[in-house]
């Protein structure tokens, strides 16, 4: 008789794989972790939701991937406060059609990130039903005091910058972007950050939410935006560019910070991806895109939004 595989089954598995590696906490097995939050640091939380067909679809994604990318997207939301992710819990509403291996690949694709990026999954749970794949991540992470960045600090004057390129992350950039954690605290340590976002709806939605926040304009020189090359060059530059403005899922980071800080990123950009500067705060609270022709245009909040 084939023995069957459960719920608890899986636990001990993703258990056995996720020994405790951090002192300051009791992991997966009791009702709750316990984390003994690190002295003179706050805590960051941030919870996000994948569900099949929607942030990823099988086959184009692999039950691997499409775990990573659960972990991926929550520890982007970390980077973008410029803390260090600590630990995460996973939720899984498995397929019951799709069986034990499938579970498990899902939860080796976080696993694997999470080793990389030094993340304890200290709980979660699992369910399984006749749906399709939904993975939740709430992701804890740590910064010294007041040393987490903000989307409402951004200042009249403020060079905008952006770390890589844009546009074109579907199909697969998006299952596997690096977070850019450790770029994000680079930056926090070398210049003085005033305010960052990482780009998931889209440069043009996401510049709006930093805009809102901190009750200022932009304006963006549209020579200057970088556009991927994942974008096909049988495009025009206009479809490009505003591919690259509002296609989403790049996962790169969108930040301001004063002209004298803007100028030594210029100068010696500490990070092994590019750095781009492409515009200016304002006070006027709207946001404009300048073309090389010198005309202006009000940049449309065009980024993805779900629709309730
Ligand atoms: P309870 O019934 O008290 O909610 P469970 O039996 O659901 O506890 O879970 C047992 C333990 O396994 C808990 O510590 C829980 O956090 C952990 N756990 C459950 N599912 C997962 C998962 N997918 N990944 C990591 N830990 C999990
Ligand atoms: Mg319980």
């Amino acid at each position: 008789m084939a023995t069957s595989f459960h719920e608890f089954d899986l636990i001990q598995w993703i258990r056995a794989q996720c020994p405790n590696s951090k002192a300051n906490l009791i992991g997966i097995g009791d009702d709750t972790a316990i984390l003994q939050p690190p002295l003179n640091c706050e805590l960051l939380f941030a919870t996000d939701m994948l569900m099949e067909g929607t942030h990823f679809t099988f086959p184009s994604a692999t039950p691997e991937r499409a775990g990573r990318k659960a972990l991926a997207v929550n520890l982007s939301d970390i980077a973008a406060m410029a803390g260090r992710p600590h630990s995460a819990l996973i939720s899984l509403a498995l397929p019951k059609s799709k069986g034990p291996e499938f579970a498990k690949a899902v939860m080796q694709g976080i696993i694997d990130l999470a080793n990389e990026f030094q993340v304890q999954l200290i709980g979660g749970d699992t369910n399984s039903w006749d749906g399709p794949l939904v993975i939740n991540v709430a992701i804890i992470g740590i910064a010294p005091e007041s040393k987490s960045i903000k989307r409402s600090g951004a200042m009249p004057g403020d060079w905008i910058f952006v770390t890589g390129e844009l546009g074109g992350s579907l199909p697969a950039h998006h299952l596997t972007f690096t977070p850019r954690i450790n770029e994000a605290l680079i930056l926090n340590q070398t210049v003085s950050l005033n305010s960052m976002i990482d780009l998931s709806d889209g440069l043009t939605s996401d510049l709006q939410h930093i805009l809102r926040e901190s009750n200022v304009g932009a304006i963006l020189d549209a020579t200057t935006i970088p556009i991927s090359n994942r974008l096909s060059s049988d495009d025009s530059n206009q479809v490009r560019l505003k591919r690259a403005l509002s296609d989403g899922e790049d996962f790169e980071l969108l930040f301001t910070l004063s002209p004298e800080d803007g100028k030594q990123l210029l100068n010696q950009n500490p990070l092994s991806i590019n750095l781009t500067q492409i515009g200016e705060i304002s006070s006027r609270l709207t946001a404009i895109l300048q073309h090389p022709d010198g005309s202006q245009t009000t940049l449309e909040d065009s980024g993805w939004k779900h629709e309730l």
